[in-house]
Order: structure tokens, then sequence, then C-alpha cells
């Protein structure tokens, strides 16, 4: 990986051509479009998938608006956050770790289930 800061220059409705230096973890711009404003310039990082037998169930990946107007850290923000497809939010570092551990909750709860399912198909002890 370059260790050259990547700049990129994109067009928007209402600054015109707007150059900016993309953080290392960036992907690129591929959605963003002409009519785009400014505050929609969005950094995004690669895509963490959480799938399952092919399903998609959801996905997560670092994002930032650098010239976010509403500062909304939920939705966007100059700040950068990890964008949760299943709630719809972007997370900060707490609330991400704060997520998992809910996960592992439900991880463990689905294990439960598998238990007692095992038990009344007459597979447990
Ligand atoms: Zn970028």
């Amino acid at each position: 990986m370059s260790t050259e800061p990547r700049i990129v220059t994109l067009p928007t409705v209402d600054y015109g051509d707007v150059t900016v230096t993309c953080p290392a973890w960036c992907i690129g711009h591929p959605n963003h479009k002409a009519d785009d404003y400014r505050a929609d310039i969005l950094h995004q990082g690669p895509d963490v998938t959480l799938a399952f037998h092919g399903h998609d169930i959801g996905d997560a990946a670092l994002v930032q608006s650098p010239f976010s107007t509403a500062e909304i850290p939920e939705l966007c923000s100059s700040t950068p956050g990890v964008s949760i497809s299943l709630i719809g939010r972007t997370l900060d570092p707490v609330a991400l770790y704060d997520l998992a551990a809910t996960l592992d909750r439900h991880a463990d709860q689905l294990r439960d289930l598998a238990d007692q399912l095992l038990v009344i198909l007459g597979g447990g002890q």
C-alpha cells in the first residue's frame, strides 16, 4: 500500500470541483455523482459483510463525511465512525464494542436454542 496521500477531486453542485485527501482506509468514491453536494462526499472503507450460507445479513464499514454540515454522529459526521447496515446507524468505538457484546449475547442465545432443539429432536442427552 502506498504511503503517499491519495488526493481526489470530485465534482459538486454547490462548490464545483472539490479536492480532498482520502484517509488510508478509503476505497475511493465510486458512488459519487456529479449532482452530489459537497456535504455528500463520503470517505468509505471496504465493507465487512455479515453473511450466512450466501444470504447477506448486513455489512459494516468505516465512514467519514468530511464536509458534513449536520454533524449527527449516528448518521453523518466529519468524525470517522463505523456504519452498520443492520441498524442504519454509524457508531463510535464505545457503541461498536457495545453492539459486538450484544451480538455475542445473541450468539449464546442461538446456541441455547440449538441445545434445546437437539433435546426436542432426541439428539441430546
Ligand atoms: Zn476518500
